[in-house]
């Protein structure tokens, strides 16, 4: 069946009737809705694609798509069943959940009534109007501090209500609770908490997975396979505004929510080949323990039929490109995972009480992570003040910043001995070595970087003929690529006194 499918493919193709896999969507494209599709095996799924189908999960050789009318007509010419799926929806705000103005409402006074500790701002708007409500909840909210800050973010796919649902609940609880409740308190104040409820308002108002363009936000960001251009340039609205924050913030930890299934997916979600089995990031053995930490604590995903202890990584599941948690992992140096918290998109309301005590306790232990590990400011020898720095685990291929406001960063890691690579422009490398993480709170390794002397601009500690040929050459704004083929005649990979010269008099 498969030759013949993929014949079939391959005239659609050549006849320009579908797009080949990758093409983007049309903003006035009709939107998809959601279908099951069988019996399809992995070889499948590209087929599926071609022929406009966002895949949504995977059970067995049941697949969940968002497709056309004439996506699913086609797919039915192919062989397959294809059947839409209704939850029985009109197209708004399911019954007995929030709009997006009564999200609105409840934030703003959640926040009037607790100044001491919560803030609320908009980071942008939706393409419909629609504010981006983002709550910052920490002691001195209007101080940056050394404390790491994560995020939760709900609502990115607009027909998955139910994580707008925890990150309200989450926001409640912390807020209320404050100054009463021990545990909830010191997170509070060693913490700094950003919430995103709703990601995607004009999708989650219309019942839709996509924005009001059309678009799905968990296929828009930067990807390291096929758009490794870490630029909001060309990005959806609500992608690019929730890029300018995270641009300006520096979270360590984080959540996206979704409804859908009941596990937890950890990074990668893709590789160059989508039909691979596994994608492992540097962090994998953490994220296993970090994706654990959340399902153990949530009954029934621990007991999933379908995922063994409740977790499962991106593409084992299936491949996508452009989600935000490999963005946030590769780009930001922020651990994120997506939590499929319910197997029904927009369970009944009444059901929304049970779903948050399932929720609750995962959502407070994965934060621990946050606390774990290594952590420290490093800051500027000669001035003290805080450094932008990159600060990279000797033997794993991931590099975290810090925050340069505060010079504060938070390397999660599982226990054991390592060394850390501290790096900042303008500064000598600092290497420390011999660093015990254990179980508990995240040891403390503080660094002062020493400013680079003048004119040792190649950091070795020495003013040499290097430094002097390279301060030339960005004066005269040489390219590195044309100093190597000016410069290094003789091919040895060092710039010499001979060559040297060579260049001086091409420059003058
Ligand atoms: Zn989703």
């Amino acid at each position: 069946m498969l030759r013949t499918l993929r014949a079939i493919l391959c005239a659609l193709i050549c006849i320009g009737w579908v797009l080949p896999a990758g093409a983007s969507a049309l903003e006035d494209e009709p939107f998809k809705k959601p279908a099951w599709v069988s019996p399809v095996d992995r070889d499948h799924l590209r087929i599926l694609s071609a022929l406009g189908a966002d895949i949504d999960g995977i059970w067995g050789d049941v697949v969940r798509i968002y497709g056309t009318d004439e996506t699913l007509a086609a797919l039915r010419e192919l062989g397959f069943a294809a059947s839409p799926i209704s939850d029985g929806r009109k197209a708004r705000t399911a019954a007995g959940y929030p709009t997006p103005a009564d999200i609105g409402k409840t934030l703003s006074e959640l926040a009037a009534r607790h100044p001491g500790i919560c803030r609320l701002h908009s980071i942008g708007q939706s393409p419909q109007g629609r504010d981006l409500w983002m709550v910052r909840i920490t002691d001195s909210p209007e101080i940056e501090e050394d404390e790491p800050e994560v995020l939760f973010v709900g609502g990115i796919h607009g027909d998955e209500p139910p994580g707008t649902i925890l990150c309200l609940r989450f926001i409640s609880m912390l807020l209320e609770n404050y100054g009463a409740d021990a545990a909830l308190t010191e997170w509070v104040d060693e913490t700094e908490i950003w919430v995103l409820p709703l990601m995607n308002p004009d999708g989650y108002a219309a019942g839709s997975r996509y924005t009001a363009r059309g678009e799905d936000l968990n296929r828009s960001f930067p990807d390291r396979i096929r758009d490794a251009v870490n630029t909001p340039t060309g990005r959806p609205i609500e992608t690019r505004h929730l890029m300018n924050w995270a641009f300006d913030h520096s979270p360590v930890l984080s959540i996206s929510f979704h409804t859908g299934a009941l596990v937890v997916n950890y990074p990668f979600d893709a590789v160059p080949d989508p039909y691979a089995a596994y994608a492992e990031s540097p962090d994998d053995a953490l994220f296993i323990e970090q994706s654990r930490t959340y399902a153990s604590r949530n009954p029934p995903m621990s007991q999933s039929p379908w995922f063994p202890g409740g977790i499962t990584n991106g593409l084992a599941w299936y491949a996508i490109y452009g989600g935000m948690q490999d963005w946030f992992y590769v780009w930001q140096g922020c651990n994120q995972l997506t939590v499929e918290a319910s197997d029904i998109k927009t369970p009944p309301s009444t059901a929304l009480d049970e779903l948050w005590e399932d929720n609750r306790d995962a959502m407070l232990a994965y934060l621990t992570w946050s606390r774990r590990g290594v952590r420290g400011l490093i800051t500027n020898r000669q001035t003290g003040e805080p450094v932008a720095a990159t600060i990279r685990v000797a033997g794993i291929d991931h590099d975290v910043f810090t925050d340069p406001d505060v010079g504060d960063y938070h390397r999660m890691l599982l226990p054991g001995v390592y060394g850390l690579v501290v790096r900042a422009e303008g500064c000598y490398e600092e290497m420390v070595s011999d660093i015990v993480v254990g179980e508990g709170q995240a040891a403390r390794v503080d660094v002062s970087l020493e400013p680079l002397k003048k004119g040792d601009v190649d950091g070795d500690r020495k003013v040499g003929l290097a430094d002097a040929v390279r301060s030339l050459q960005v004066a005269a704004g040489i390219s590195v690529e044309t100093l190597r083929r000016g410069a290094d005649v003789d091919g040895d990979g060092r710039i010499g006194l001979a060559e040297a010269l060579f260049v001086l008099n091409a420059i003058q």
